[in-house]
C-alpha cells in the first residue's frame, strides 16, 4: 500500500495545529498507521533535506526543523502521496490555495507548518529511516 511520511513542523506543533491537521487527513479518508512526537536531531534533519543542502536557506531550514518537537506520521491509502501534497498546498503559503493546509494556516515559506513526501519511494524511505515510527 502507498505510504506518505507527513511531518508537522515545530511551528505547527507550537501553534496547536496538530488536531486540525490530523483531522483533515482523517476526513479525506486516509489511514494513520504511525505517529510520534519527536525532537529531530540536526544530523537527521540534514539527511531528510539533503537534496537542498546547496540552497542558501539550508542552514535556516535545519535550524527551523530542529527548533522544537515535530509530529512524525505515516499515512497510507491509494494515491496518498499526491493527495497529501494537494491537501498541504504550495511550498510558499502565500501561493497556496485557500482550502489547503498551508493556504489556510501559514504565511511564510520558512514556517510552512507541514512536510509531505514527494514520491511513493520517498514515502517508504522517509517512514523507514527518519524517525523510526514503523
Ligand atoms: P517539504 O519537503 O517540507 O514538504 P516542499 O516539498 O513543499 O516542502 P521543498 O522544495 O522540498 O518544498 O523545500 C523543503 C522546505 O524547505 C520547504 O517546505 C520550506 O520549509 C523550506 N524552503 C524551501 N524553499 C525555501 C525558501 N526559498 N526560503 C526558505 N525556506 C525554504
Ligand atoms: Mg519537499
Amino acid at each position: 500500500v502507498e505510504q506518505s511520511y507527513i511531518m508537522i513542523k515545530p511551528d505547527g506543533v507550537q501553534r496547536g495545529l496538530v488536531g486540525e491537521i490530523i483531522s483533515r487527513f482523517e476526513k479525506k479518508g486516509f489511514k494513520l498507521t504511525g505517529l510520534k512526537l519527536f525532537q529531530c536531531p540536526q544530523e537527521l534533519a540534514e539527511e531528510h533535506y539533503k537534496d537542498l543542502q546547496s540552497k542558501p536557506f539550508f542552514p535556516k531550514l535545519i535550524q527551523y526543523i530542529t527548533s522544537g518537537p515535530v509530529v512524525c506520521m505515516a499515512w497510507e491509502g491509494v494515491g496518498v502521496v499526491a493527495s497529501a501534497r494537494k491537501l498541504i498546498g504550495a511550498t510558499n503559503p502565500l501561493q497556496a490555495e485557500p482550502g489547503t493546509i498551508r493556504g489556510d494556516l501559514a504565511v511564510q515559506t520558512g514556517r510552512n507548518v507541514i512536510h509531505g513526501s514527494d514520491s511513493p519511494e520517498n514515502g517508504k524511505r522517509e517512514i523507514g529511516n527518519l524517525c523510526c515510527i514503523l
